[in-house]
């Protein structure tokens, strides 16, 4: 685990203004990575830092001499399209020294020729356009959060809702790199199977209920060589970073698909990232412990278990679900809040996530993307998809101007927030993970 430092001391400020509102995604103790060029040209993409309302163009400041070949590995790295597999898979201590160097670079002490190198550097967010962070070579997604599982599981078996393995398995399914987008990306309605007469054949037709679901996402950092397996408190040395992730999901098409393998159509036709990628460091304040089991439960079996995982393995991350319809945004209606719910409520860690799926010798690879599941609460207003909302379409949402919602129609934009906040650190967020549906081909 990552130990709290300078960096994250809540009365470092930066000399750009728009870093030290309190309000501010970016402030200067998070410095989230993220690739762009500006909006509308056709600039090579390269990497930025996000700070305040800017990105931070970082190979020419590399360029200019404000970051060392050795240390900043990273910089090194950033003229490639994309985050650079050999760069993210270096030890994390290069991360952490171009984490330090940066917060000097912008923090109020950095002097009069640095700040006019970062200056030049600077691109206003709202004129950037983000693409994808990293290159995924595998994608594999998750079902940690024991409410949701309740849910869902009551919805399709009520006497036995949750199965026997839940509380020994970190359940997961393997999705599609393919079909992974970057926030913005419009998500066409996909077609497929739905047999919802079960006295008639399955008909091939445009998705009836097609859903969200708020997770969170991490990358590989550095991988692991196949047959052989990471333990639970090195984990963490194998995660670059953090994004949010809408695993959108067609419940139609997955009821009947769904057994005996398990999600493949409903699931593999886009799943939504937000292009910040917050780094394990700037995380480290908000580390609380893992989720406290029933006394009834088991414990987790030994490769899944260590004491540093129950003291500091989860993470209070604030999750929000909004949703503007088409006429809402037509009316000038402020995007709706279906949903708040938090990753401290997880069953499993991030931790036990990485080493159960690496615990049969599975070789995990840079840039490899895994996502929670969906994150639900307790409360009903805590959960992260339509399906436990509407409790499959069955209670009607009521929206701000009197639509409702059973599933997403076409035109709804989804928009996803993530945020971590606590008393005597700077909050820090994630930016947005957005996604329009347009109609089916
Ligand atoms: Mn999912």
């Amino acid at each position: 685990m990552i130990e709290i430092n300078e960096t994250h001391d809540q009365n470092l400020k930066s000399w750009i203004e728009s870093a030290n509102t309190a309000d501010t995604d970016f402030p200067i103790q998070n410095l989230p990575f993220c690739v762009f060029n500006r909006a509308g040209t056709y600039e090579n993409t390269r990497i930025g830092v996000g700070i305040g309302d800017f990105v931070l163009d970082v190979y020419p400041c590399y360029e200019a001499g404000l970051f060392d070949d050795e240390s900043f590995t990273i910089a090194v790295a950033a003229h490639n399209y994309c985050l650079d597999h050999s760069a993210m898979k270096k030890n994390p201590s290069l991360q952490r020294a171009f984490r330090r160097r940066a917060i000097e670079i912008l923090s109020k002490n950095a002097d009069e020729q640095t700040r006019r190198i970062v200056q030049r550097n600077l691109i206003p967010i709202n004129e950037a356009e983000f693409w994808m962070p990293v290159h995924i070579g595998d994608y594999t997604d998750f079902y940690c959060s024991i409410f949701h599982a309740t849910n869902v599981g009551s919805m399709f078996r009520p006497d036995n809702p949750l199965l026997p393995n839940y509380k020994y398995v970190p359940i997961g399914y393997h999705g599609r790199a393919s079909s992974v987008v970057i926030s913005g990306t419009e998500i066409t309605r996909p077609k497929g199977q739905n047999r919802s007469d079960a006295d008639a054949p399955p008909q091939f037709v445009a998705c009836k209920n097609l859903d969200y679901e708020m997770e969170v996402g991490f990358f590989v950092g550095k991988g692991n060589e196949l047959g052989e397996s990471v333990s639970l408190d090195e984990a963490e040395e194998h995660i670059f970073g953090l994004c949010l992730v809408n695993d959108w999901s067609a419940r139609d098409i997955q009821a009947w698909e769904y057994q005996p393998l398990g999600p493949f159509l409903a699931k593999n036709f886009a799943t939504s990232i937000s292009p910040f990628v917050v780094t394990m460091e700037a995380l480290a304040p908000f580390r609380v412990p893992a989720f406290k089991r029933d006394g009834g439960d088991p414990q987790p079996l030994d490769y899944l278990s260590s004491e540093n995982n129950q003291k500091f393995g989860g993470l209070d991350l604030t999750l929000e679900v909004y949703l503007q319809t088409e006429k809402m945004r037509d009316e000038n209606i402020e995007p709706f809040l279906l949903s708040r719910s938090n990753t401290k409520d997880l069953y499993w860690t991030i931790g036990q996530m990485l080493t159960h799926h690496a615990s049969n010798g599975c070789n995990l690879q840079t840039g490899d993307l895994m996502a929670t599941g969906t994150v639900s609460g307790d409360s009903k207003d805590s959960r992260g998809c339509l399906l436990e909302l509407t409790w499959r379409g069955t209670e009607p949402l009521e929206l701000p101007n009197g639509e409702t919602r059973r599933f997403l129609e076409d035109g709804d934009e989804v928009i996803m927030k993530g945020f971590c906040e606590k008393e005597g650190f700077r909050r820090i967020g994630f930016g947005e993970c957005r996604g329009v549906i347009l109609p089916a081909e």
